[in-house]
């Protein structure tokens, strides 16, 4: 077997290239190497094969790095898609939009594998919707099998014929021969894209794709506990496959709006909570709105700034077992700035009785002060 490249030249990728930039490395070989673009010529097909392979690999987070610290020795080569065999298959249509592409991946049976579109959306959520779950409408554009022609593709009254180019399988053998020897692969039929059928009178509502494109709407069912970032996967919320093929999959991924009173530290709710320095030193018991309603919140005697309260059980449920975290109150206790005569005499005895040296009253000071507001 020829000696392996490395996955990010292939790629033509720098070692510490983002998942975007591999993404979009990947695309743009795969169009500018794609069979189509490029009939009969074998290198092509090698690279366009290699490009999908190195995409496996470095496109997913687990592979990549074994990939980086081990190399090739990381990787379990046979664990790895084949470009006419499936599981690149729906790479590739998960990019272009599978279906009647023509590496869709058949499976086995020789078709083409006409699964509809994976389709995503985003949905934005509160924090107590994220916290306690909830019920979700979201709207996508999507593919649903045309009336028309019942999904056929075919105009009513008309139907589809075996195609005479592959015989109705679906698929063309090509024999060439490398320095292996004689190779013969199977790609899907040019003139029926796989389908095995020929629409002779295609459908006017659909072209003959034997689908439209319609606005839907879902409802998502949003699991408590669910984070910002999560992905949701909705199956069979996809786009249906061309001609009556499978439906494929909804992926929804959430983001929960950020909150004006809690910011989310995995399963807990932290809050900053501002008291004056008489209740820190005297400790008070306040009322403190939590997503669940308002609870008491104690202020223990002489709490210092910094110090960590906790209400048990008002954070945020674990999304798998059970049990909530807690919400912990952060205090900050303030120094006032905007005494009043009356309560800077009263802090003056304080001082005076705790023998602390204080600066004295400033009436040059003051008396400007004063003289500004007349
Ligand atoms: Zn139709």
């Amino acid at each position: 077997m020829a000696e392996q490249r490395d996955y990010y030249d292939i790629l033509e990728l720098g070692r510490d290239a983002s998942d975007a930039e591999i993404k979009k490395a990947y695309r743009r070989l795969a169009r500018e190497l794609h069979p189509d673009a490029n009939p009969g010529d074998p290198a092509a097909e090698e690279r366009f094969r290699e490009a999908a392979i190195a995409y496996e690999v470095l496109s997913d987070p687990e592979k990549r790095a074994r990939y980086d610290r081990f190399g090739h020795d990381g990787i379990d080569a046979s664990s790895l898609g084949d470009v006419f065999g499936g599981g690149l298959g729906d790479l590739f249509d998960a990019f272009f939009g599978g279906g009647g592409g023509p590496f869709g991946g058949g499976g086995g049976g020789g078709r083409v594998n006409n699964r509809g579109e994976d389709l995503e959306t985003t949905l934005q959520i509160e924090l107590d919707e994220a916290v306690f779950g909830g019920h979700h409408d979201v709207t996508i554009r999507t593919a649903v099998a045309c009336d028309t022609c019942e999904a056929t593709g075919a105009a009513p009254g008309t139907t589809s014929e075996s195609c005479d180019e592959c015989g109705g399988a679906g698929q063309v053998r090509r024999v060439r021969q490398s320095i292996l020897g004689q190779m013969v692969s199977a790609t899907v039929c040019p003139r029926c894209q796989g389908l095995g059928q020929i629409i002779v009178d295609p459908c006017a509502n659909c072209g003959g794709d034997g689908r439209e494109v319609v606005e839907e709407t879902y409802t998502v069912e949003v699991p408590a506990g669910v984070d910002n970032g999560s992905t949701l996967r909705l199956t069979n919320r996809g786009a249906v496959g061309p001609r009556g093929g499978a439906v494929g999959d909804l992926y929804v991924h959430v983001r929960v709006r950020p909150h004006p009173r809690f910011e989310r530290h995995g399963d807990d709710l932290v809050h900053e909570l501002h008291v004056g320095f008489a209740q820190a030193s005297l400790g008070a018991a306040l009322d403190f709105e939590t997503l669940d309603g308002d609870e008491t919140l104690v202020i223990p005697p002489g709490t210092q700034t910094g110090r960590v309260l906790r209400l048990r059980g008002r954070g945020v449920p674990q999304l798998r077992g059970r049990g909530r975290g807690d919400v912990l109150v952060q205090v900050v206790v303030d120094v006032p700035t905007d005494l009043s005569e009356e309560q800077a005499d009263l802090l003056r005895q304080y001082a005076d009785l705790r023998a602390e040296a204080v600066a004295p009253p400033d009436e040059g000071f003051l008396s400007k002060i004063k003289s500004a507001f007349r």
